[in-house]
């Protein structure tokens, strides 16, 4: 299984798992594309159903293990309905590893850092298929990352993954084809406004308070200001941070500043 949803899913995902003919205590493994809320919310209960490995990257761990230092670090408003108990990880996987399923298959684990430092990829060769978790930010949506090259980096990564043919984002319904690929091209055009955005306002004013800054750039973007939540205001700021070492170069150009 990769990610667990949240906490009131677990009919959801109990009653889709009989309906293809298997069921949670059938669960070996869990893979954890990141620490938040939203992707562990089932993970300890599923772990007591299933005697589950539950697997992620170092720089998740201390989160998934310890749900209130999350919470004390990065407060979302539906933190306390999304997840509810801290889990153990069992496994801690690094880029390249390679999850060994069973009858010959496997699971390659690509570090795709930016939405969080420690978010991981899946890629599932034998089927061309694709788990990005949060690692593939959505044109036209609310941006969360916390780093901009970063993301561009993970981006290019995927990008360069030969042969996929369905990507499974946890912001996306499932993507098949050659949209595939042209889903991280359009995340990358939409980074880049987002960039573009946030030079204009600063330029317009150089001291906007983080907040303010957000709720300009928002406008611009046509996404409601009352979705500017803490996690927004920090992908805003670093935007402005990111402007301030671009050199006015498109994002997709830069190799690395200072990463
Ligand atoms: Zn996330």
């Amino acid at each position: 299984m990769v990610d667990s949803g949240i906490a009131s899913a677990r009919e959801i995902i109990g009653n889709y798992l009989v309906e293809t003919g298997r069921g949670l205590p059938e669960v070996n493994l869990l893979v954890q594309t990141h620490s938040h809320a939203d992707h562990i919310g089932l993970s300890a209960e599923i772990k007591k159903i299933s005697g589950c490995r539950v697997a992620a990257h170092m720089a998740e761990k201390s989160w998934i293990e310890d749900i209130e230092e999350q919470y004390r670090q990065r407060p979302t408003p539906t933190f306390r309905s999304y997840v509810h108990y801290s889990t153990k990880v069992d496994l801690v996987v690094k880029d390249g590893d390679l999850l060994d399923l069973g009858d010959g298959k496997s699971l390659k684990v690509l570090h795709t850092p930016g939405h969080s430092t420690g978010s991981i990829s899946l890629v599932f060769p034998s089927d061309g298929a694709l788990f990005s978790g949060d690692a593939i930010p959505v044109a036209g949506g609310l941006p969360i990352y916390a780093d901009v090259f970063v993301t561009v980096q993970s981006l290019k990564k995927l990008k360069a993954v030969k042969g996929l043919q369905a990507l499974f984002s946890s912001w996306h319904d499932p993507i098949q084809g050659e949209k595939v690929y042209q889903t991280m091209d359009e995340a990358l055009a939409y980074m880049q406004k987002v960039q573009e955005m946030v030079r204009q306002e600063n330029a317009k004013a150089p001291s906007l308070a983080s907040q303010e800054l957000t709720l300009r750039v928002l406008k611009g973007l046509g996404i409601p200001e009352n979705l500017a939540s803490p996690i927004v205001v920090t992908t805003i700021e670093a935007h402005r941070k990111a402007c301030q070492m671009d050199e006015g170069r498109p994002l997709i150009e830069l190799e690395s500043l200072g990463h």
